[in-house]
């Protein structure tokens, strides 16, 4: 029941507080926050100066309002009792992961290595469904519920048709947490809370600096998912830019940085 409670409200509480806390932020558009929006040329699409924008704005935030709450709550503790149900049936018997004492409270390395296991398998998982997602038109007909945001804000972050939230959302997540399946609950815990933190700033819209999913070695940046719904090419990964380096996906976003680069530089020997 607790682990069933932890991984279920978790992402729940997470969501809901991110939400409010960058509400007042989109509404403000202070200067200290502007200058890391990603898509400048475009303005916000609430502050958008035509009206029928503005409206189909409003009607997309209705719609993932409703998509979001089916997927977290009854998507969501679905996928959290097939996890329970598929980690009882991995592990030994009276193997019992919510233990706090000694022997099963793990210690920092293997705190670390499983939540390294848990996020290299789950961005392998994403990687490969979202890459599948856009070469088959099969399954694109459900992602393309996902790239109705051209431009991001964090309701898009769980804006998902529910057969793409079951594959490339819930599907990678059960798959790492299967196969680490001997991971303690509190790293499983850490591991989901920074998974809903890295799915919130893929969408927030803004490449904050200061982001804590965004500072180690072989993170993908904000702005490579932000990229990738603006033009719906490349960019498959979320958290790492290890598959997208290894198997493709970067060519058309390297692109763009050298295009952007070259007319800034334009710009500048013009002024
Ligand atoms: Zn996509
Ligand atoms: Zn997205």
């Amino acid at each position: 029941m607790a682990d069933f409670l932890l991984s279920f409200f978790t992402p729940i509480l997470f969501f809901v507080s991110y939400n409010l806390i960058m509400i007042p932020i989109y509404i403000g558009q202070y200067s200290f926050f502007e200058q890391y929006k990603i898509q400048r040329h475009r303005v916000w699409p609430w502050f958008d100066e035509r009206q029928n924008s503005r409206d189909e704005f409003w009607k997309l935030t209705i719609r993932s309002i409703k998509i979001t709450s089916f997927n977290l709550l009854v998507l969501l503790p679905a996928l959290t009792c097939l996890k329970i149900v598929l980690q009882k049936t991995l592990l030994p018997p009276n193997e019992f992961l919510f233990s706090t004492d000694d022997e099963h409270w793990p210690t920092p390395y293997e705190n670390g290595r499983d939540i390294m296991k848990l996020s290299l398998i789950h961005e392998f998982g994403f990687y490969v469904t979202h890459k599948m997602s856009h070469t088959y038109p099969a399954l694109y007909k459900y992602h393309k519920v996902h790239h109705e945001y051209k431009c991001n804000w964090t309701m898009a972050s769980q804006h998902n048709h529910p057969i793409d939230y079951i594959l490339s959302i819930g599907g990678p997540a059960v798959l790492a947490l299967g196969l680490v399946s001997q991971a303690h609950s509190m790293s499983q815990f850490q591991w989901i809370l920074w998974t809903m933190y890295a799915n919130l700033d893929d969408h927030v819209g803004y490449s904050f600096p200061w982001s804590p999913v965004r500072w180690f070695p072989f993170s993908a940046g904000t702005s490579e998912h932000e990229f990738h719904h603006s033009i719906n090419v490349g960019c498959f990964g979320s958290k790492l830019s290890i598959y997208n380096s290894l198997f493709g996906g970067y060519e058309r976003y390297n692109k763009s940085i050298i295009n952007n680069q070259q007319d800034q530089n334009k710009k500048k020997t013009l002024t």
